[in-house]
């Protein structure tokens, strides 16, 4: 098998050979035919996420090792069976969920695999699919994507139930006359744009700084974009939605996206927080009694938001986002054209050809 790897936090990704892995126990090999190049592939191949002040959270310190293969968007055809695997037959073809826990302990066993303090994620801990062969620990984290294009599949494993597993946590607070504001129109955004329309009931504005994202969120469905660069940007929102948002996400996580995404807010709403761009915001303390206000925050999502946005993608109830094709090894080229912002529309899937 091949691996494009982090050789040094942050270098040009390295093209490794190693022997084809033998699955042990339940495990499955996959061959990896579709990657999706993730925003937070960024964070992790620089080696850290930014805390604010100065501080930082090293991937190291929560025990990745180098040589290191990214890659959690990962789809393909299933190879090879431990021997006890089963559930899955060669020549499957699957999409992963790669947010895996222990499987052991009890936020595991209640479906919530994201909480555990053993995880063994692909391509966040343990080897991802920025490779031509992916051992998954179990055939349950594999689910058949028919009805669904399999780089769009690939991408729903991460950018997909981040944006659904966030829209779900504001259903609650917004009712069919109320407004949801999203934050942030990049890829995840983007795709929340769609989504929304099959699990908000709620009406969506689209605030985003740059004015062609802005006119794709029209073009999706947002009823109103604000340019939150704009100094009056709080009363726009505040005007048009007669009071404020009744939700929020914050698909940007930047101290002044959230400090927007506070104050836009109507009494009683929510905001929820997923965007890992870092820093901290200072928050007045007395806001939460006035306001009323809730804070959530949202990582990725479970392996059944992984089911129930197949299972919409496979109705048509969920409008394809663009994606971009590109070779293998072009990862390194992609990952730099992520970070620099702006040179990638949609998301880049790298399509391996066997
Ligand atoms: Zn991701
Ligand atoms: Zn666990």
């Amino acid at each position: 098998m091949r691996a494009m790897q982090i050789i040094e936090w942050g270098k040009p990704l390295e093209a490794r050979d190693y022997p084809d892995p033998v699955p042990q126990g339940e495990e499955v090999v996959l061959r990896v035919e579709a990657a999706g190049v993730c925003h937070s592939d960024v964070h992790i191949w620089d080696g850290h996420f930014d805390l604010g002040d100065g501080r930082k959270i090293s991937l190291e310190s929560r025990g990745v090792d180098l040589p290191f293969t990214m890659g959690h968007e990962i789809a393909g055809e299933v190879v090879a069976l431990g021997p006890q695997a089963s559930g899955v037959a060669l020549g499957d073809k699957v999409v992963a969920y790669p947010w895996i826990g222990c499987g052991e302990c009890d936020v595991c066993k209640r479906g919530e695999e994201l909480l555990c303090m053993n995880p063994r994620t692909l391509g966040t801990r343990k080897a991802g699919g920025y490779a031509t062969h992916v051992v998954v620990p179990h055939a349950k984290y594999l689910l058949p994507h028919d009805g669904v294009p399999q780089d769009l599949a690939a991408t729903y494993t991460c950018s997909g139930i981040t944006a659904l597993s966030a829209l779900k946590k504001t259903a609650e607070h917004v009712g069919p006359d109320d407004y949801l504001m999203i934050i942030g129109a990049g890829g995840v955004g983007g795709s929340a744009i769609h989504i929304a329309q099959a699990v908000v009931k709620g009406k969506v504005i689209v605030a985003d700084i740059d004015p062609q994202k802005r006119a794709q969120a029209r073009q999706m469905g947002a009823v109103l974009t604000i340019d939150n660069s704009e100094p009056d940007a709080v009363k726009q929102v505040m005007k048009a939605t007669n009071g404020g948002a009744a939700a929020s996400i914050d698909f940007v996580g930047a101290p002044k996206t959230m400090e927007f995404g506070v104050n836009s807010l109507r009494k009683g709403g929510k905001l929820v927080m997923v965007g890992l761009y870092g820093g901290s915001q200072p928050i007045s303390t007395v806001l939460f009694p006035f306001k009323m206000m809730t804070i959530e925050g949202s990582y990725v999502g479970t392996l059944e938001d992984l089911r129930e946005l197949l299972a919409l993608g496979k109705e048509g109830k969920v409008p394809p986002i663009p994606l971009e094709h590109r070779a293998p090894d072009q990862a390194s080229a992609a990952l730099s054209d992520l970070k620099s912002g702006g040179k990638v529309r949609g998301r880049v899937v790298l399509r391996h050809q066997h």
